[in-house]
C-alpha cells in the first residue's frame, strides 16, 4: 500500500468549489488504496491579509483591522457554504469558525492596546489561517463520508525551536510524536488532516515555519512516517524552467535532483519552500509537484539522482527582487587580512543576512547583496563600526537591483556555459553589476538593475532553448 503525504497549497484551496474539488481528489486516491495524510495551507491570500492586519493593529488602526477581519470572515463563511453540503456538518464547522474568529479578534484587540507586535504574537496570529482552512477541508471530507481527524501542527507533534517566524523542527522528538499520533490512524483507514505551516515550541507556544512553510510540514510528516512519496499540489504543472508569470513560455521540468530543486527554491522559485526538501532528501523520499487543476499532468518529480543529459545543462532560471547592493571600499583594505571577516561579522551580529558576495582582485572593495528592507540599517551599522577605524573609506549602495540565478547540475564541468549566458544578456543591452558562482557549480548568479531582471531571464531562457 502506497503511503503518500498530500499537501494542498493556498492556490488549491482558494474557494469553496476548489475545496470540494480537492476533497473529491482525495476521495479518489483513497479508492485507489492510498494511505494519506493531508496537509492544508491557508486559503489563498489569507496569510498576507493576517500579516497586514497584525501590522495595522500594532499601529492602532482599529478600523482597518476590523475591515480586514470582516473580509477574512466572509471568505471563510462563503467557502464553507460552497464546500459542505450536509447541514449539520456545515453548522458544526461554522460554529468552530466563529469561535476561532472571536479568538482572533481578541488577539488583535490585545495588539492594538499594547501597540506591540512581537514575533511570538505574530506567529500566533498567522496560525489562524491554516487553522480555519484545514477545518473546512476536514468538514468537506466528512461530507463525502470519509473518516477523518483534524490536527493542528502542534497536536500532530511538530516541535520546533523558538525562532518565531522561521522556526525549525526538532526532528527526533517530532518524528517520535508524529509516529505515535498519526500512524495508528493510517492503519485504520482514517485520514489525518493537518494544518500546514505551524508547529509549537517545547513549551507549547505556537510557531510558524516561514513563508510557504506548509511544504515543510508535509516533508516533516513524510520523514516521520517514512512515507513513499510527498505530493505538493499547486496551481501550476510543476516546477518550471522559470516563473510562468515572467516567462509565459516556461516549461515544466519533468525531473530534477533534490540539489537542483533546493538551489532553485533558495533563489526564489516560489513553487517550493527552500528548507522543505531537507527532511525528504534525508530519508530519500521522492517529492512530486502536481497541478490540482490538471490531473492528467504528471508534474515534476524530485529525486536523489542527478541525471544529466548532455543537452540540458541549464534547468531553471529564477529571479529574486527587492534586493540592494552595498559596496564597501577603501585602500586600507588592501593587504589587511580579516577585513571581509570583520564586515560580515558586524552584519551577522546585527542579524543582517547577506545573499551574495564578491571581492575585486585589487582587494580595494567588497560588494554584497542583501534584502532591500535592511539596506539602511546595514549601511549605518557599517559606517558606525568601520569608518572611524580608517580601514574603509566609503560605503555606497544601490537600492534597485535583483539577482538572476541559473541552475542546473549539467553546468558543472561544461565549459562555456557562463560565456553563453553572459553573451545572451549583454546582447540585450543589460549591464551586469556583479557575478558569483556557488562552489557546488550547480548555479551561477548575477546582479542587474531590477528593471532589467525580466529581460535577462528571458534572454537566457531563449539562449538555452528552455
Ligand atoms: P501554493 O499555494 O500552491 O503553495 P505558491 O504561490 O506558494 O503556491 O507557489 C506556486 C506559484 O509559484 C506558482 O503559481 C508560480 O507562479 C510561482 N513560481 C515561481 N517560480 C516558479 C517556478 N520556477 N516554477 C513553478 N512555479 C513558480
Ligand atoms: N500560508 C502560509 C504562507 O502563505 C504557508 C503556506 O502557504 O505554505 O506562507
Ligand atoms: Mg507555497
Amino acid at each position: 500500500m502506497k503511503r503518500v503525504i498530500m499537501k494542498f497549497g493556498g492556490t488549491s484551496v482558494g474557494s469553496g468549489e476548489h475545496i470540494r474539488h480537492v476533497a473529491d481528489l482525495i476521495n479518489n486516491h483513497l479508492g485507489k488504496g492510498y494511505q494519506m495524510v493531508v496537509v492544508v495551507s491557508a486559503l489563498k491570500g489569507v496569510t498576507d491579509a493576517l500579516i497586514e492586519a497584525s501590522e495595522e493593529a500594532r499601529s492602532g488602526n482599529r478600523d482597518h483591522v476590523h475591515k480586514l477581519l470582516q473580509k477574512t470572515t466572509e471568505k471563510h463563511v462563503a467557502a464553507t457554504e460552497n464546500a459542505i453540503k450536509n447541514k449539520s456538518i456545515r453548522k458544526e464547522v461554522e460554529q468552530t469558525l466563529e469561535t476561532t474568529l472571536d479568538e482572533l479578534e481578541k488577539v488583535f484587540t490585545g495588539i492594538i492596546y499594547l501597540g506591540e507586535l512581537t514575533p511570538k504574537s505574530k506567529d500566533y496570529v498567522l496560525s489562524f489561517g491554516e487553522r480555519m482552512s484545514t477545518l473546512i477541508v476536514w468538514g468537506t471530507l466528512r461530507d463525502l463520508g470519509l473518516s477523518v481527524q483534524y490536527f493542528t501542527g502542534k497536536d500532530a507533534g511538530i516541535v520546533t525551536d523558538s525562532n518565531f517566524g522561521e522556526a525549525r523542527p526538532m526532528m527526533k522528538v517530532t518524528a517520535h510524536q508524529i509516529k505515535q499520533k498519526i500512524e495508528p490512524l493510517l492503519e485504520k483507514r482514517i485520514i489525518p488532516v493537518v494544518t500546514g505551516y505551524i508547529g509549537a515550541t517545547q513549551d507549547g507556544e505556537i510557531t510558524t515555519l516561514g513563508r510557504g512553510g506548509s511544504d515543510y510540514t508535509a516533508t516533516i510528516i513524510a520523514a516521520a512516517l517514512e512515507a513513499d512519496e510527498v505530493w505538493v499540489w499547486t496551481d501550476v504543472d510543476g516546477l518550471m524552467t522559470s516563473d510562468p508569470k515572467i516567462v509565459p513560455s516556461a516549461k515544466v521540468i519533468p525531473e530534477l535532483s533534490f540539489q537542483e530543486a533546493i538551489e532553485m527554491a533558495i533563489f526564489g522559485a516560489k513553487a517550493m519552500h527552500p528548507r522543505a526538501l531537507e527532511p525528504a532528501m534525508e530519508k530519500e523520499i521522492p517529492v512530486r509537484i502536481r497541478n490540482t487543476f490538471n490531473l492528467q499532468n504528471p508534474g515534476t518529480l524530485i529525486v536523489m539522482e542527478q541525471k544529466i543529459k548532455p543537452k540540458d545543462v541549464v534547468k531553471g532560471i529564477t529571479l529574486i527582487k527587492n534586493l540592494a547592493l552595498v559596496n564597501v571600499s577603501g585602500a586600507g583594505m588592501v593587504g589587511t587580512p580579516g577585513t571581509a571577516a570583520k564586515i560580515f561579522d558586524i552584519l551577522g551580529k546585527n542579524n543582517i543576512n547577506v545573499l551574495m558576495i564578491s571581492q575585486s582582485a585589487s582587494e580595494a572593495n567588497i560588494s554584497f547583496i542583501l534584502q532591500r528592507e535592511v539596506l539602511e540599517r546595514a549601511v549605518s551599522t557599517l559606517e558606525i563600526a568601520l569608518l572611524a577605524s580608517g580601514l574603509i573609506h566609503e560605503v555606497t549602495a544601490e537600492d534597485d537591483v535583483c539577482v538572476v540565478a541559473v541552475v542546473g547540475a549539467g553546468m558543472k564541468g561544461t565549459p562555456g556555459v557562463a560565456a553563453r549566458m553572459f553573451g545572451a544578456v549583454a546582447r540585450r543591452g543589460v549591464n551586469m553589476r556583479m557575478i558569483a558562482q556557488g562552489s557546488s557549480e550547480l548555479n551561477i548568479s548575477f546582479v542587474v538593475k531590477e528593471t532589467d531582471g525580466e529581460k535577462a531571464v528571458l534572454a537566457i531562457h531563449e539562449e538555452f532553448k528552455l
